[in-house]
């Protein structure tokens, strides 16, 4: 592991166009769960709260839903060093983009600019009717579902719903910067939710290196990836950055 560690040190000291890809496990060490798995959010809650016919049709019931897991929960947390690194990353100028799955807003909150949010943003909410974004601080959600002030509309969470189309913009740079890298960091998914799962696969066909971290085995390890390097985000991506000069 040392070893590899030092490796992908050096690969990305030298990568010229580098992208991150990540996933819901990026953030558990900022106290987030994923959806899957037996601590996942799905334990807990209805996935049809996030579908987008329910919530036109159930806008109460999605909503309680919703303002527990993404305004009640992950609101508070913080972003963690796995976030932090690869701020610093683009900082240095290693690092071009971060594709997300992530919808927590916490890669901007530590220092990251170039962010494309493959499936929305929980921390903005938008009105259905004019489009106008709110934040979560400027709505009062003790009273659901929340409605615009100038049209009385519904607000909708600014994220993608089950059965709602990727955000175009996102969507078309995160390819772009896919086919342009040279190395893809896939840090804590499991490549399963498409589209966003082709990303590190469109690298790696125009000839990326593929490093991926994880505490468990994805369906890219034994695909795609050329360096598999197992554990917690944080840890690996604070260790490899001491290594990188
Ligand atoms: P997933 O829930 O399918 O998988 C999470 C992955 O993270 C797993 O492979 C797991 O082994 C790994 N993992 C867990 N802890 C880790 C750690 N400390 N360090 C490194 N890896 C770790 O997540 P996904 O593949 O990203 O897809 C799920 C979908 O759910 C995404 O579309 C995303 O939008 C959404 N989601 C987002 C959040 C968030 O915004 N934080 C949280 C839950 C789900």
């Amino acid at each position: 592991m040392k070893e590899d560690l030092q490796k992908v040190a050096d690969i990305i000291s030298n990568s010229k166009s580098m992208i991150a890809f990540t996933g819901a496990g990026v953030s558990v060490e900022s106290g987030i769960p994923p959806f899957r798995g037996p601590n996942g959010l799905w334990s807990r809650y209805d996935p049809q709260c996030l579908d987008l016919d329910y919530f036109h049709l159930n806008p109460v019931e999605s909503w309680k839903a919703i303002k527990s897991i993404f305004y009640d929960f992950f609101g508070k947390a913080s972003y963690n060093g796995a976030h932090k690194v690869l701020a610093q990353l683009e900082e240095k100028g290693l690092l071009k983009a971060v594709v997300t799955q992530n919808i927590d807003n916490l890669h901007q909150e530590a220092g990251s600019k170039i962010v494309y949010e493959f499936h929305g943003n929980s921390q903005k909410l938008i009105c259905l009717q004019c489009g106008k974004i709110y934040l979560p601080s400027e709505v009062n959600l003790d009273e659901l579902p929340p409605k615009c002030v100038k049209d009385k509309k519904i607000l909708k969470p600014d994220f993608v719903f089950f059965g709602e189309d990727i955000p175009e913009v996102a969507y078309r740079k995160s390819l772009q910067a896919a086919r342009a890298a040279d190395v893809v960091l896939v840090i804590g998914t499991t490549g399963e939710v498409m589209p966003a799962a082709m990303i590190p696969t469109e690298a790696k066909r125009n000839g990326a290196i593929v490093i991926e971290i994880n505490t468990e085995e994805s369906n890219y390890t034994d695909g795609i990836t050329d360096f598999f390097l197992q554990g917690k985000a944080s840890e690996l991506l604070e260790e490899i950055y001491t290594l990188i000069n």
